[in-house]
């Protein structure tokens, strides 16, 4: 029983190590890879993978929603898939990062949010906070990628044309800033002011403690960065995988394997 993630670069991918690590602690006879796909033709050929199941990411979400023969959940919403399952010649679709985030966040019980960024990430985060009714603003550099978000009916604004209307409970970053360098996703002084106002930050990378999440620990705001919800996501992965197979596991035993590998 051969599962993968597939994207494009992949090397990185904490996948393998978090699913492998949980068929090992449930004694599930099991194997979970990985697939550089360099393409959207080769993206295409994953069904002669022959694989039960794959996680899909950047930047094959949208193109895997597209390939589905079903899409499932708050997927049809997002119009993006990061988890697929092969069954009888069909790819079922299916969307875990949306509750994977909110499942870091819903103990807060959140009135609004702002989310930094308007990319794929973005996407997910903003129709689970919609499904929730938290009110949900997204600010990003360029004009373009907010416009979906803006006929959607979020409110949204550029950094340069934005001026917070009220306090932000969650302030979140789903940019890239800082994953490889010092930059902060946007101006440091609005910044501030944006987290000195807020309960709580969130980051979406993972791995270092990024300049945002500096600042907000500056400031003695709580946070968290991405790790909780890589997690969370394979696991609810995971469970949309063995539920596929009939196979019924031991969801405690689950989450620890995973918690405990990385
Ligand atoms: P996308 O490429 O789809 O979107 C990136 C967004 O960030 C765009 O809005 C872009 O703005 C903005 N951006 C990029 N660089 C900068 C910068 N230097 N300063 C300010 N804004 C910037 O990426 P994703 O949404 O797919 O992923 C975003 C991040 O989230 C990645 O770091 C990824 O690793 C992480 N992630 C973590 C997950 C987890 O489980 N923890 C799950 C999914 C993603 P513009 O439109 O102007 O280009």
């Amino acid at each position: 029983m051969q599962f993968a993630v597939v994207g494009n670069p992949i090397h990185h991918s904490l996948s393998p190590l978090l699913h492998n690590s949980a068929f090992q602690a449930l004694g599930i006879r099991g194997f979970y890879g990985r697939y550089l796909l360099e393409s959207n033709q080769a993206f295409l050929s994953l069904k002669s993978l022959h694989l039960k199941g794959a996680n899909i990411t950047v930047p094959y979400k949208e193109i895997a929603f597209q390939s589905c023969d079903e899409v499932f959940g708050i997927a049809q919403e997002i119009g993006a898939v990061n988890t697929i399952v092969f069954k009888q010649g069909k790819l079922l679709g299916y969307n875990t990062d949306a509750l994977g985030f909110y499942q870091c966040v819903e103990s807060l019980n959140p009135k609004n949010a702002l989310i930094i960024g308007a990319g794929g990430s973005a996407k997910a985060l903003a129709c689970i906070l919609k499904e929730k009714n938290i009110a949900t603003t997204l600010i990003n550099r360029s004009r373009e990628r907010l416009e979906n978000f803006a006929r959607a009916g979020f409110h949204t604004a550029t950094f340069e044309s934005f001026s917070p209307k009220t306090a932000y409970e969650i302030v979140i970053n789903t940019t890239p800033a800082g994953l490889t360098n010092d930059s902060l996703p946007m101006d440091s002084v609005i910044l501030t002011s944006l987290l000195e106002s807020a309960k709580f930050a969130f980051d979406l990378v993972y791995g270092r403690e990024t300049p945002f999440l500096n600042l907000a620990k500056s400031l003695k705001i709580p946070r968290c960065d991405g790790k909780q919800m890589l997690i969370n996501q394979a696991v609810l992965a995971f469970e949309i995988f063995m539920e596929s197979q009939k196979i019924l596991i031991d969801r405690a035993i689950l989450r620890q394997s995973m918690q405990d590998a990385l």
